[in-house]
């Protein structure tokens, strides 16, 4: 097969060319170089005049024609370059490179025509074009024709060995010429190509490499961009498919005394809709000998606990035991608080876990763990260590699952035997839709889209330094009222010294304008000891202190109804995603709170563009999106260890709609023909064979 030829063996390519080929940009066959897309298109047919390049010109980006007057190397060592004049009918400009001066000074003919692609800069007062793409017009007819020529992202090696956007543009031609129609089997079946009107296989990749216009060139990328989700989704789908038909789990028929004492007498609310529909959704999985693999996404204070204690009833009903997993000590405390309360009265024994629980009262834990004394367990992921051992475990949770990595919930799979427990991963970082299809494609989501009644909306404003004394009366006046505060500062891993002096000058500047004894401060960083922290939160909990200073590590779950002002320091530094996380702090009383996002007196575009955000919606499936929009699916939190949002073409930001298409049309696919043995599946089949190969390993999320 023509594709798989390496690399070296292309005319033009040679061993010293392929080996930067493959260790700059990963191409080593010529299906590498067909996949290596074009990022933008230089269109050919307009140029600029050349007297109109001036310095008021600086910082465009120009394609001009002419004849190359003048080539000469300058300068020594590092400051040796290779300069050159373009000349038009209109005037002249010089041309400048500093890298791979010698290669060019060998390949560029003056007294012929070239084509001068790059951005103006000025120099002492005169224009000038550093580094331009160069394309000679003298001996290739064929580019002439362009209309659109292709660029081609390359590195700083590739282009000193003549390997820039140009040269990569040339390899791509000399495969074009060769490729045929039978090189590039078609993967989809034709009823989708028809169904959808795109173009077939082959001809995508032409067009996308060499567009003859403009309409071409949409249909290549449409064409590439919903193979690409297309095929990601057949993936995940049937990942799902022959999970839920071969991994088999304890079934849980019963709904029994635990469950309906606690919903008909100790429930203190009435659950909302969402919530009753989620836990419905749950008994159905959990009723089956199937194992349960669930993700439940439901933004700050939509009652996720709840859920996952109802859940956990169910498993106790039919004699098994529970186990809720937490990010973070604080968060599991407050879980096991909360839920032995809501628990008292009916006799089920819950175990608290975590690193900090040792010695006697470790070991004894862990005996009666095994004997099945305690039902629910619930801690840190201490659970997962070795020696923690359950008489059965048949339902496993993990709240905020996004902060834990994959082994360590893949460990919780074998917390039991022979069948793995029932897996709920909870996260109330709302993801855009379409990342959360990408992310957790494989797993059943429910989404908690409701939040309980009677809530009222955190009220956010945005405030320069320059307004910071108001910040404080406003503060001074909260706290009058009985309320209690959040000051909160950015910490991050790369300059945790800094952002911790910072945080202490915060504090040290607040203790002056909120004096003892009228004012009680805490303060809690990651860098306190745990009995420290947990007595510093414990202040703040009671009411003795009125103000919080506090990094990150409030972030996750801690639940103060008291506490209905929070100011946030530095909010340009937090992810949107974060500071909305943050603000689900406040807003759990019955009080009015207020979020005050504080920022520097200069503002970037798009820092401006996210405290916007923050101030125009509470909702975190709009803000997750904005988001996503402003940063990329790479930075969305939980997103990171994941490989899978790559893309060649597809963009989750702007393509949501092609990837629900393409969800769709998989599923039905799977539905219709779950081997792929139809005829007309046999290109499809052969494509879906060679490409799980090459994705291995991302098969469990939960
Ligand atoms: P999250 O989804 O952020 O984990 P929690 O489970 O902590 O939310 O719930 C937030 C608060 O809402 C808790 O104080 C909880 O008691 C309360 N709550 C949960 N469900 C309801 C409901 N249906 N009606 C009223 N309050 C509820
Ligand atoms: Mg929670």
């Amino acid at each position: 097969m023509l594709l798989k030829t390496k690399i070296e063996f292309l005319k033009g390519v040679g061993p010293q060319r392929a080996d930067l080929l493959k260790t700059e940009l990963g191409i080593f066959t010529l299906e590498d170089l067909l996949m290596h897309f074009p990022f933008r298109y230089v269109d050919k047919t307009k140029f600029h005049q050349i007297k109109d390049i001036g310095p008021y010109a600086d910082g465009q980006t120009v394609q001009i024609k002419g004849i190359l007057r003048r080539l000469e190397t300058k300068g020594e060592g590092r400051k040796k370059r290779l300069i050159g004049v373009l000349r038009d009918e209109t005037g002249a400009v010089e041309l400048v490179w500093f890298k791979g001066a010698s290669y060019l000074a060998n390949s560029l003919k003056p007294g012929t025509e070239y084509v001068a692609y790059g951005r103006v800069t000025v120099f002492n007062n005169k224009a000038n074009i550093p580094h331009p793409e160069m394309e000679s017009l003298a001996d290739n007819k064929a580019k002439k024709e362009l209309t659109l020529a292709p660029v081609y992202s390359t590195t700083d090696k590739c282009t000193k060995k003549g390997l820039d956007a140009k040269g990569i543009r040339k390899l791509t031609a000399v495969l074009m010429n060769k490729l045929t129609e039978k090189d590039v089997p078609e993967t989809l079946p034709k009823y989708i190509l028809d169904k959808l009107k795109l173009p077939k296989r082959y001809d995508a990749v032409r067009h996308i490499h060499f567009p003859k216009n403009p309409l071409d060139l949409k249909a290549a990328k449409a064409r590439l961009k919903f193979e690409e989700l297309f095929f990601l989704q057949l993936r995940l789908l049937q990942l799902k498919k022959n999970r839920k038909d071969t991994l088999r789990g304890y079934p849980f028929p019963k709904i029994g005394e635990y469950f309906m004492t606690f919903f008909n007498e100790k429930i203190p609310f009435e659950l909302t809709g969402a919530q009753k529909r989620v836990i419905k959704e749950i008994r159905r999985d959990m009723g089956t000998p199937m194992q349960m693999n669930r993700l439940v996404q439901g933004d700050v204070g939509s009652g996720k606990t709840m859920v996952a204690l109802m859940a956990m009833l169910m498993a106790l009903d039919n004699g098994f035991q529970a186990a809720m997993l937490a990010p973070t000590e604080i968060l599991a405390q407050q879980h096991y608080i909360g839920i032995t309360d809501y628990l008292k009265g009916m006799g089920v024994r819950v175990g608290y876990l975590s690193g900090s629980v040792k010695g006697k009262k470790r070991k004894e834990l862990l005996k009666f763990l095994e004997s099945g004394d305690i039902q629910i367990l619930i801690g840190t992921h201490a659970i997962l260590e070795d020696p923690v051992v359950f008489k059965n475990l048949g339902l496993a949770i993990t709240d905020e699952q996004h902060r834990f990595g994959v082994k360590q919930r893949s460990k919780l799979w074998k917390k039991n035997k022979p069948y793995p427990p029932h897996i709920l991963v909870m996260t109330a970082t709302p993801i855009p839709r379409t990342l959360a299809m990408t992310l957790y494609g494989d797993l059943d989501v429910s989404v908690i889209d409701e939040l309980p009644p009677g809530r009222k909306e955190v009220k956010t404003l945005h405030k320069y330094e320059s307004g910071r004394l108001r910040v404080l009366g406003f503060m001074r006046e909260q706290i009058k009222l009985g309320r209690q505060v959040y000051v909160v500062y950015p910490l991050i891993e790369e300059s945790e010294t800094l952002d911790l002096n910072n945080l202490m000058e915060g504090f040290e500047s607040l203790s002056r304008d909120f004096p003892t004894p009228e004012y009680n401060i805490s303060v809690v960083h990651g860098r306190l000891k745990p009995d420290d922290k947990d007595f510093e939160m414990q202040r703040f909990v009671k009411g003795e202190t009125q103000i919080m200073v506090a990094t990150t590590v409030i972030e996750v779950g801690v639940n103060v109804p008291n506490a209905s002002v929070m100011v946030i320091e530095n909010t340009e530094r937090f992810g949107l995603s974060q500071l909305h996380q943050l603000r689900g702090r406040v807003g759990r009383g019955a009080e009015q709170s207020y979020c005050i996002l504080m920022t520097g007196n200069k503002l970037s575009k798009e820092g401006r563009s996210r405290v916007q955000t923050m101030v125009s919606t509470n909702n975190g499936f709009e803000i997750a999106d904005a988001d996503l929009r402003l940063r990329g699916p790479g930075n969305i939190e939980g997103t990171q260890q994941s490989g899978i949002i790559r893309f060649r073409l597809a963009d989750l930001a702007q393509d949501g709609k092609i990837l629900s298409t393409a969800r769709e049309i998989a599923s039905r696919v799977l539905e219709d023909d779950p081997t792929f043995s139809k005829p007309h599946h046999a290109g499809l089949k052969a494509y879906m064979d060679e490409y799980s190969k090459k994705v291995k390993g991302w098969g469990r999320i939960g």
